[in-house]
């Protein structure tokens, strides 16, 4: 990343920070990937039951392998071998300590979009674990919330539908057609505008480009 690209991240950040916080959420400024693990470990303790959903960003700094490496109880759906044992550990990530999740849009002002196929990611950033913690690249923001709206809906979703092989119309074009399929992976569409309690959601924003 060019040091244009990282000081435009870096100023545009501390906005955010201010915004996210005057929102009562945590939020932290990461200038790479590693001083993100090296928070991200800060903040969820050891013996911790981590669960995770839509954790791209998560993966890419390290932390879903320092999870599974480490000394927490980590519900990683990804090493379920059946849809009921996938389907069980998302109920299980309800009850977690520390649930692990991205954005697919964030606004300048502070507000977190993301969209949902089944709802439990959204389920559980929006009530159930003691802590949620929101790993974003700096990528994920957008001027305002209608941009972050358009950004989840035209970019994040149509992307994150080149992952499965269901038959919806994005996965062919890679725009979205606003589809009313059985297969939709865009059932839900949150906001999330506070933190209650104060601090449960907190933010390491990282001054890269992470997921999508
Ligand atoms: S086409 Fe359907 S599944 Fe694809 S992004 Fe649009 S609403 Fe979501």
């Amino acid at each position: 990343m060019s040091n244009v690209q990282k000081l435009y991240y870096e100023k545009r950040a501390k906005t955010l920070v201010k915004n996210l916080k005057s929102r009562h959420f945590d939020a932290y400024y990461c200038a790479d990937k590693e001083e993100a693990l090296a928070k991200a470990l800060e903040l969820i303790p050891e013996g911790a039951t981590v669960g995770w959903g839509g954790v791209m960003s998560a993966h890419e700094i390290g932390l879903i392998e320092a999870l599974n490496k480490g000394n927490y109880k980590a519900i990683d759906r990804e090493k379920c071998k059946t849809p009921e044992e996938k389907a069980e550990a998302a109920k299980q990530s309800m009850f977690a300590d520390v649930f692990l999740t991205s954005a697919n849009g964030l606004s300048l002002d502070g507000e977190m979009v993301n969209i949902d196929g089944q709802g439990n990611r959204v389920a559980a950033i929006i009530y159930g674990p003691k802590t949620v913690l929101v790993i974003a690249g700096m990528n994920k923001v957008c001027d305002d919330l209608e941009s972050a709206i358009q950004r989840a809906r035209t970019v994040a979703a149509p992307m994150n539908q080149q992952r499965f092989s269901s038959p919806n119309p994005c996965g062919v074009t890679g725009i979205c057609a606003d589809c009313k399929t059985e297969t939709c992976i865009c059932n839900h569409i949150v906001i999330t505008r506070h933190s209650r309690p104060v601090g449960r959601i907190k933010f390491i924003l990282v001054g890269e480009d992470l997921g999508f």
